[in-house]
């Protein structure tokens, strides 16, 4: 009764069924329904831990432990509900999926099966009905559209691993992501994602910093010694020109032949905001390539020689 009368409108709410209007409310009161018992119960264990947090964090030793308590404690919530949410989602498409098979037999329910995917909240795992054509034999989830579930690791987490893996070597952005967002990834796990995403056409988003004024570009090349004897390698600097100081510096270098290391440089230029910017300029010394490059990059480019 105490627990009751501390939380009543949880309850109540819960008991009282969702308040919605427009064409999709039916769907929405049917979803409803079928998760009011796992969501009563959920908001029932919640209340309990929301107290004991509280009391966790009366008793922390300093404002830092106190934040980290609550955010743990916030992703826990998000991942049991997440879980328990998807879970009900999941029954009711397999409910309405179409039973008819394009061979025009019926598939039946065969049995059901768990699968577990990593999200950015931690693993999340769903019973799913599996489907069989008595016919053809042809398989299905009815749940895994809906889910969008294919390799184990929700779509948010794999961009997070990519995101980090592009910008730092594998080791430092597994660190990162286990320090700042709590993901636990394999080594192994991660090189098969940024495989998958590297293989897809990105469009590089334009850097925040994108530049409105000037824009200078330093391009040199160098010998090196490599396991594979001397080879030339091309460096690059782009930088934004603010008050005579050069601002959101990136640098590029490779070792590619001359007409491959403008795709590059081009590339850069543009996210850049070349285009757009009021002038561009190119500091380099006096090779031919490198003068190439740069009318190619640049449309019209102030050309420094340094000797
Ligand atoms: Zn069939």
């Amino acid at each position: 009764m105490g627990r009751k009368k501390c939380y009543p409108s949880v309850d109540d709410q819960i008991a009282a069924g969702p308040k919605l209007g427009g064409k999709d409310s039916g769907l929405v009161i049917a979803l409803n329904a079928a998760g009011l018992p796992r969501v009563a119960q959920l908001a029932r264990s919640v209340a309990g831990e929301v107290q004991a947090l509280w009391a966790q964090v009366m008793t922390a030793a300093s404002g830092e432990a106190a934040e980290q308590m609550a955010l743990a404690w916030s992703r826990k919530l998000g991942q049991r509900v997440l879980q328990a949410g998807l879970q009900v989602r999941a029954e009711t498409a397999q409910a309405q999926a179409e039973r008819q098979c394009e061979c025009g037999n019926r598939r039946h329910a065969h049995s059901q099966r768990s699968r577990t995917v990593l999200t950015r909240l931690g693993p999340v795992r769903v019973v799913r009905q599996y489907l069989r054509c008595q016919g053809c034999g042809a398989r299905s989830f009815p749940a895994d559209e809906w889910l969008g579930w294919k390799h184990g690791f929700s779509r948010h987490l794999e961009e997070a691993v990519a995101q980090q893996a592009a910008a730092l070597p594998y080791r430092q952005a597994l660190t990162s992501l286990r320090r700042l967002c709590a993901i636990e990834v394999s080594l192994r796990a991660a090189q098969r994602i940024v495989g998958r995403w590297g293989a897809a056409e990105l469009t590089p988003e334009p850097y925040a910093q994108r530049v409105k004024g000037r824009m200078v570009a330093e391009i040199d090349g160098t010998t090196t010694h490599l396991e594979d004897g001397w080879r030339e390698i091309k460096v690059a600097t782009f930088m934004g020109w603010r008050q005579g100081k050069p601002r959101a510096v990136t640098y590029i270098a490779d070792w590619l032949p001359a007409q491959e290391f403008e795709e590059p440089l081009y590339r850069e230029a543009l996210v850049r905001g070349a285009p757009t910017a009021q002038a561009t300029a190119v500091v380099a010394d006096g090779a031919p390539w490198i003068w190439e490059t740069a009318t190619t990059m640049l449309s019209r480019p102030t050309q420094i020689l340094d000797g």
